[in-house]
């Protein structure tokens, strides 16, 4: 059962992303996160998903909870569909206030979600000075994880216990995801094992991510923080900690980033 505290005044960050929608609800102390598939409809996802977190916020406690949801701001990609939000803002603004805050020490975010990845450096008051972002091309995205798991018959939840004990992986070259799709095909009929495709997919993701932030690299180590839905793969991680050469904290709640970014500016009334 959740636990609330006496606060009955929340605010809600959506991260309305390609893939998922991410839902944070905050009262100043504490986040509830939730996260279900994009679908056909954003809008109509969200509005249900608003209506079972409220449900399960207020009313299945032991009591039910009086509470005011003073503002609802959305970010992602399906952000302009959602008319009910009070206010629209960019998902580099999210991302970067989210993450400071699930990592206050951290000056690099990378964020691989489902269709871009980014990399997002912050000051140490946690304000955003430079980004990069790859939104044109598959390669290191989660989709790209996505569809060659397909190929070898996995879902990308599998992915990242498979090839961890590989010591020779096999490289992915195609940079798109149809023709890395065909590489992969092509790998199994010349005998290539699954393990091996698996660590040289997660080597390919982690160099291009790497070369893509490598500007942005802090001068410290221990300040970087991985987060988006290709986070929960800890294999990708480790393969970005030994590409960069710094260590890369994932917190738990990293997937949620966005929407607990926008939860915590609808707080502070961001304009
Ligand atoms: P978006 O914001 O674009 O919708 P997300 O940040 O939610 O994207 O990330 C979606 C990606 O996360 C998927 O394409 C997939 O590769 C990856 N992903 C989702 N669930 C898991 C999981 N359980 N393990 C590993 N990777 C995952």
């Amino acid at each position: 059962m959740i636990l609330l505290s006496e606060l009955s005044k929340w605010t809600v960050g959506i991260d309305a992303g390609s893939t998922a929608i991410k839902v944070a609800f905050y009262n100043g102390q504490e986040f509830h996160c939730w996260q279900k598939p994009s679908g056909w409809s954003p809008r109509e996802v969200v509005a249900e998903m608003l209506e079972q977190a409220k449900v399960e916020l207020f009313e299945k406690s032991s009591k039910t909870i009086d509470y005011e949801i003073d503002k609802i701001y959305a970010t992602g990609y399906g952000r302009v569909s959602l008319s009910f939000a009070d206010k629209a803002l960019t998902e580099i603004a999210c991302h970067g206030k989210g993450a400071s805050y699930l990592a206050p020490s951290a000056s690099l975010i990378i964020d691989i979600g489902g269709q871009d990845a980014k990399g997002i450096a912050i000051n140490n008051k946690g304000r955003v000075v430079d980004f990069v972002m790859n939104d044109k091309c598959a390669a290191g995205t989660g989709r790209f994880l996505q569809v060659t798991a397909h190929a070898l018959g996995l879902e990308v939840a599998d992915l990242a216990g498979i090839a961890e004990a590989v010591e020779d992986p096999q490289p992915i070259n195609a940079m798109c995801t149809v023709f890395a799709e065909s590489e992969v095909i092509g790998l199994l009929n010349q005998g290539v094992s699954r393990e091996a495709i698996v660590a040289g997919l997660h080597l390919s993701v982690a160099r291009r991510v790497a070369a893509m932030v490598a500007r942005l690299l802090p001068r410290e180590k221990g300040s970087i923080i991985f987060t988006g839905g290709v986070s929960r793969n800890r294999s990708i991680a480790k393969a970005l900690e030994k590409e960069l050469g710094h260590f890369v904290l994932v917190p738990p709640k990293a997937p949620y980033a966005g929407a607990i970014g926008a939860a915590l500016l609808a707080w502070e009334g961001f304009n």
